[in-house]
């Protein structure tokens, strides 16, 4: 029997490791898993190239609880260690005996898929454990080994006489941390961080019904048989190539990354790249609509096929944090923190192609089959909208897909949009102006005069449309979009309507004065135009520019706060040409003036969805009251 000290250069690593390595106990289980991962894959490794003699066979890892005696057994069937390795690998402290064999095999062991990197994952054992023991044979000629650790910095090694290939680690689990003795916290993190890793994980077992006997009775219970319960897929989608991956399969992923969700997602991305960085994994548009408060985190990190974390922040662009799936790379460092794997080189490669794949998917779906994107676009405009307001190089992209859909439901690009309205709806500056509702109700009315005119309107209703149209107008030339409702319209419309005003100067004047006696101008203010007889005879127009700033404000960014506190003011457009005007300019008593005004500006804001409250329900009394 060998004793020994531990090598490390700090006396107390164990506190260390306890308190700071790790914040969250529950991972040495992941750790421990991982570790036994390898020692199979580097046993199917050895086999492949010939080195190991011994039958690889189908080795699987078992996780058992013992609670009478506390303890925790992880046992696989993988290379094991030999009593000097134990020596080398486990009593060196951070000296990753993983990293020693990618060095050793380098070239061929590249695609074995060893996870092991920092050569202190082992330790992570006595963050739950009084008591570590390791029984380990190596499928090299030689004794097992036992080696047995309190947590001090002194161990013993010795012979053992287990004979199968393979090792089993013993967790003499601490008093404070009796719960990882109990099943369902062992399931629970099972689920969580090993579901997909490469080798079946058996734990427990299971009850499976078989079919009936033939000549069985009605009333016969139908035989049952008890089977390892195995909790992991080893062979997840992702790890598949797309060529071997049909429609069903990337939907029944779905359906096991996240069981409770019923919903379907719209369509996938298969990431796949080996240069200059390695990832894998497969991305879903789930259906969002216009929530932009949907949960994130649905993304599930992984570094070969182990669970890391569902926080993928710096990773992937926010925008595509709405996303769900999974991305797996080796090459994302995992024990660092967030600041720096923004500043990250490869970190930001990363976070660069995914976005340029998306970019890539949706052109294909669109070119592919516009119909279908036409249909999925409500469901994921939020996306792309956010993605061209916040990376550049997907908005440059975004032309080959980005739609801009009419109130008629005719969904339309950039391009085909501009050359739409091109010498229809420019302004004095030859400008074109794209006429936009936010809501088909609210604005029916202005919506009805525009198209009236031949005009096309769009419907951009996410609520980061106002940012977007900033920032449409600042990178493509000679564009300006305008409200339905807002002031910019009189541009248009004062353009080709060059109708002749049926009032004289004076007339005019006059008139301006009795609505100015009447309309509050602390709220609107008063512009007289000559329009066709049958527009309108008063309507409400907002500016533009402030409207657009409050509501930049209202859905972050935009800058100064200044115009969230500023009140809200609107122009009132009198058509002079109207009936009811000429009706208003004849009356001879006050108080009916007065009071037809009043009615004909409630009823313009009634049409803006500007009448509220006490001020509605005075309306409708008076409303009432003239008609019977
Ligand atoms: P790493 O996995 O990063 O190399 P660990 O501290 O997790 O570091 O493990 C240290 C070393 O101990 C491993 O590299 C491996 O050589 C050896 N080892 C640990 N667990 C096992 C196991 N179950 N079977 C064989 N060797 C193991
Ligand atoms: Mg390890």
């Amino acid at each position: 029997m060998a004793t020994g000290n531990i090598n490390v250069s700090v006396e107390n690593i164990f506190p260390l490791i306890k308190k700071f390595l790790y914040s969250d106990h529950e991972i040495f289980l992941r750790e421990l898993i991982s570790n036994a991962t390898d020692a199979t894959l580097k046993l199917k490794h050895l086999s492949n190239i010939g080195e190991a003699k011994t039958e690889y066979g189908n080795p699987t890892i078992e996780i058992k609880i013992d609670k009478d005696t506390k303890q925790l057994h992880i046992i696989d069937q993988g290379l094991g260690m030999t009593a000097d390795e134990v020596q080398k690998y486990i009593n060196e402290v951070a000296f990753s005996g993983a990293e020693e064999f990618l060095e050793k095999y380098k070239d061929s062991a590249k695609d074995a898929g060893i996870i092991g990197h920092f050569g202190l994952g082992f330790y992570s054992a006595f963050m739950v454990a009084d008591k570590v023991e390791i029984i380990t044979k190596s499928y090299k000629d030689e004794p097992a080994a036992h080696w047995t650790c309190d947590g001090s910095t002194s161990y013993t090694l010795e012979e053992h006489d287990k004979t199968e290939r393979g090792t089993e680690i013993i967790l003499h689990i601490n008093e404070d941390e009796l719960e990882f003795l109990e099943n369902s916290k062992i399931t629970e993190l099972l689920t969580k961080y090993n579901k997909f890793m490469p080798i079946p994980i058996k734990f427990g077992t299971k009850t499976e019904t078989l079919p009936k006997p033939e000549d069985a009775k009605e009333e016969d219970p139908a035989p049952t048989k008890e089977v390892d319960n195995i909790i992991n897929n080893p062979n997840p989608a992702w790890t598949k190539q797309p060529a071997d991956l049909k429609e069903e399969d990337y939907k029944g992923f779905y359906r096991e990354l996240y069981p409770m969700q019923f919903e379907e997602p719209l369509f996938n991305i298969h990431l796949n790249v080996d240069y200059p960085f390695n990832l894998t994994g497969i991305l879903y548009f789930p259906k969002l609509g216009q929530d932009m408060n949907i949960q994130k985190d649905k993304i599930q990190l992984y570094q070969n096929q182990v669970f890391v974390t569902d926080n993928v922040e710096g990773i992937v662009p926010e925008f595509l944090t709405m996303l769900r799936g999974v991305i797996d790379s080796p090459d994302i460092p995992l024990n660092v923190s967030r600041s720096y794997l923004q500043a990250d080189g490869a970190v930001k490669k990363i976070s660069s192609y995914i976005t340029r794949k998306v970019a890539d998917k949706l052109t294909s779906l669109f070119k592919n089959d516009r119909e279908d994107f036409e249909k999925k676009w409500n469901d994921i405009k939020v996306v792309i909208e956010y993605g061209m307001l916040s990376e550049d190089k997907f908005f440059e992209k975004s032309d080959k897909f980005a739609l801009y859909p009419t109130v008629d439901d005719t969904y339309l690009t950039f391009e085909e949009l501009q050359d739409k309205i091109k010498g229809n709806q420019t302004d004095k500056d030859d400008k074109l102006i794209v006429l936009y509702a936010s809501n088909k109700d609210e604005q029916h009315a202005y919506i009805a005069a525009a198209k009236d005119k031949g005009y096309e309107v769009l419907l951009l209703d996410s609520p980061i449309v106002s940012h977007l149209i900033q920032k449409l107008e600042t990178s493509k030339e000679n564009i300006t979009f305008a409200r339905v409702d807002g002031d910019h319209i009189d541009n248009l419309i004062k353009k080709d309507e060059e109708a002749i005003s049926k009032l004289s100067d004076d007339e005019k004047e006059s008139l301006k004065t009795d609505l100015e006696n009447v309309i509050p101008k602390e709220r609107y203010t008063v512009q007289l135009e000559a329009m066709d007889s049958n527009a309108s005879p008063f309507m409400i127009t907002q500016p533009e520019f402030m409207r657009r700033m409050k509501e930049m404000q209202q859905t972050g960014g935009g800058g100064m706060n200044m115009f969230g506190n500023m009140p809200e003011m609107f122009n009132l457009i009198v058509n002079t040409n109207h009936e009811l005007i000429t009706q208003i300019k004849d009356t001879k008593t006050a108080k009916k003036k007065e009071r037809l005004i009043k009615q004909s500006l409630d009823l313009a804001r009634l049409s803006q969805n500007l009448l509220k409250g006490e001020e509605l329900t005075a309306f409708i009394k008076r409303s009432f009251d003239m008609i019977k």
